[in-house]
This record gives C-alpha cells, structure tokens and sequence, in this order.
C-alpha cells in the first residue's frame, strides 16, 4: 500500500499537481559529503571484488564499535553486514522460523514482518497495542505466549507509531522473557538516533540484560545517515544466529555492494554533526506536524518521541463523503487535495494514517492545511 500511494502520487505530480508527499519513510536529506567523499576515494582503489560475505573487516569493526558504545559488547566476528536492515531482519528471520512456528508481532507494525515470518512458514501472532498507546504491556505479551511462540518482534523508536519504549518497558517485558528460555528477541533499532526531547533510547539487550543472549539487535545506516539507497545494514546476536545468517546470505546475495560498505564505514566512524542537525530539522517538523494535525478536529494524534511519523486515529472523520476506510480515505484525500498519506490498514491499525514528517516545514504547513480543509468539507 506504501509504495502503491508513493506510486499514485508520482503519477499526479507528473501531471503538473503540487502534491504533498507524507507518505515517505524516508529523509529528504541527501546523504552527508562525507560519506560521499569516501565512496569516491573508494572507487579509485581496488573495489572491484567479492567481500566476506558478512562484510568487509573495516565495517564490521566499525558496526562492533557502534554496538559495543551503546551497550552491547562485541567483536566484529560477532557482526553480519547485510543489504539495508531489511534484509538483516529477513535472515533472521528466516533462519529463527520454521514451518508452524509463531512470531508475536505488535501492531500497529512495520508492513515487511507478516510478509517475512510468512516467507519461513511461521504464524503472525498480532497484539494489538493500540489502547496501551503504543506500547507493549508485559501482560499482553504473556497472554500471546504459547509452546509454539519463537520470536518477539520489537520495534524501538516504532515505525508508523513513532512511539519509544523506556528502558522500564523494555525491562518489563523482558522479565517475562525469562519465563520463557525458548522465545529470541528480534529488536529492530533502524530509528536509534532518532529520538527527540527528553526521550532516551535504549537497546532491548540493554535494558533486559539477563536475556540478552537471547536478542538480536538489528540497525542500518539507511535512515540516521540519510542513505536508504545505499542498502547498509547490520545485526549482532547470539553467535549460532549470526552463524546462520551468515551461511543463508552467503547462499542467496553474498556480501552486499562493496562501494555501499566503504561509505558506511564513513558513516559509522565520521563526525555526527550533519546527523544532528538533521535530527534537529525533524525534531522541528514533529512539533509542527503534531501541533497543526492536533488542530484537526476528530484527529487524534500518539505524540511521536522517535523516527519521523505522526499516526493520527482519524476514526471520527471517515465518512461517505471522506471515505469509510483509511484507505478510500488516503485515495480521495489524494485526488482531491493533492496530499499523500499511508492508510492505516496496512500497518494493522484500521482507523489511523500514517503521516511522515520527512518533508519541508512548508509542506507540513500546507499539507495539513489541505487535510484539514478536506475533513471539513
Ligand atoms: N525496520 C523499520 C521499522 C523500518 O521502518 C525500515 C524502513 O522503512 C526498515 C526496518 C528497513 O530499513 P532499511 O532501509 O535499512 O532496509
């Protein structure tokens, strides 16, 4: 549905309309000069060749480093490098599930996880998350957990909910965890650095470390680094997962692009400072965003503290004029006004919409001004 709206709006913005993308889970940046100077200086040396399969030994060391910062101890033999953190979540997946399996999954969720627990045969076990505001209770994670369970999915700053969990939360649910020897953690920490205000982010195998043996931390430099088409991402784990993934890689893409290694090197090692200014434009627009999409009447916002969306209930606006569902909803909100949105229903949440805050503050202003004037009527 992502890419359908993406695609739909594309096509009228072709046709000469001034459309208002918030449909992208991308930064608008362009990826910082200094990683791009290093792809350069990479292409002048011998890049021509195979890597390891889990990566070049610079950024493995570089992607341990990083690790070990923030709290998770390892070497670069404890990392695998893959082709964006996609597809470091589709190996372990794939080598953590098998047939009948189940993966608990909370929703509102990230679109890929049903399609990739589905790929290795295991069942999608949903909790719905929506009335705790976005966060997972260790009660209900308890209730979701049968003999058959084998993998929490944790989504830390959350994407479409924009919802940090606190070091408490986490802890929370990790005590449960250790009820339950068999269940690994898949915590997916693409939105690291994208916290805002007082929020703290804090690494499930950090906050739950009588467990952390059990978890496998998986992050990119696709959205902190504004380099989603660089295809950069890595995991560490316990050693007999990262073993795994490393043999069903090496069967299937082999190591990913050499020149994208070489810039993440860059990236992983050099100065933060473009990040943070980056970071501040976001924390900007998040302000803005929730402020004016607030001011909507029947639009009911969790306030977002990390990754760049808003994730308004718009449950009280859908009508016969507006559209029943999100979907009909994001469709003629599109047609009419020009604004772009992705429905609800494709992250599970089937009364929301998921607005990214990745665009000018111009956009943010007029966007919602549009949203607002067809809400209205
Ligand atoms: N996990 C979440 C929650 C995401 O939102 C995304 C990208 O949209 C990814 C993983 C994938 O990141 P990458 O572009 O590095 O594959």
């Amino acid at each position: 549905m992502t890419f359908a709206i993406t695609a739909k709006a594309k096509a009228l913005a072709a046709e000469g309309r001034q459309v208002i993308r918030f449909g992208l889970g991308e930064p608008d940046f362009d990826t910082p000069e200094h990683i791009k100077e290093a792809a350069r200086r990479a292409l002048d040396g011998r890049i021509g060749g195979y890597t390891p399969v889990p990566g070049t030994p610079e950024l493995r060391e570089a992607a341990a480093a990083s690790f070990t910062e923030s709290g998770i101890p390892t070497d670069a033999a404890g990392v695998i490098v893959s082709c964006g953190a996609k597809h470091s979540l589709f190996n372990a997946l794939q080598v953590l599930l098998d047939d009948d399996d189940e993966a608990i999954l909370p929703a509102p969720y990230w679109v890929s996880y049903p399609s990739m627990f589905h790929a290795a045969g295991a069942k999608t076990v949903l909790v719905d998350t929506r009335d705790d505001g976005c966060v997972l209770t260790p009660d209900a994670l308890e209730k979701a957990i049968t003999p058959r369970t084998r993998v929490l999915v944790s989504v830390s700053p959350g994407n479409p909910t924009g919802v940090t969990h606190s070091r408490a939360q986490l802890a929370a649910l990790g005590e449960v965890l250790e009820k339950h020897p068999d269940v690994v953690v898949v915590s997916d920490e693409i939105y690291q650095h994208l916290v805002y205000g007082e929020t703290e982010f804090v690494p499930f195998a950090v906050a739950c470390p009588r467990i952390a043996d059990r978890v496998v931390t998986v992050r990119g430099v696709s959205k902190t680094f504004a380099m989603t088409g660089w295809r950069i991402g890595y995991a560490t784990g316990p050693a007999d997962v990262i073993g795994a993934m490393t043999r069903f890689q090496g069967h299937s893409t082999s190591n990913p692009t050499a020149i994208a290694q070489a810039a993440a090197v860059a990236a992983l090692t050099g100065p933060m400072e473009p990040i943070w200014k980056m970071r501040e434009a976001f924390d900007r627009r998040r302000k803005m965003m929730l402020q004016l999409l607030e001011a909507i009447d029947g639009f009911t916002v969790f306030p977002p503290t990390g990754a760049f969306y808003c994730f308004p209930d718009i449950g009280p606006c859908l009508n016969d004029r507006t559209g029943n569902t999100p979907l009909e909803f994001a469709d003629r909100l599109l047609e009419q006004e020009g604004v772009a949105l992705v429905p609800g229903e494709a992250f599970g949440a089937p009364t929301n919409a998921r607005l990214s805050y990745a665009c000018s503050e111009d956009d943010i202003r007029e966007g919602c001004q549009r949203i607002r004037k067809f809400v209205s009527g």
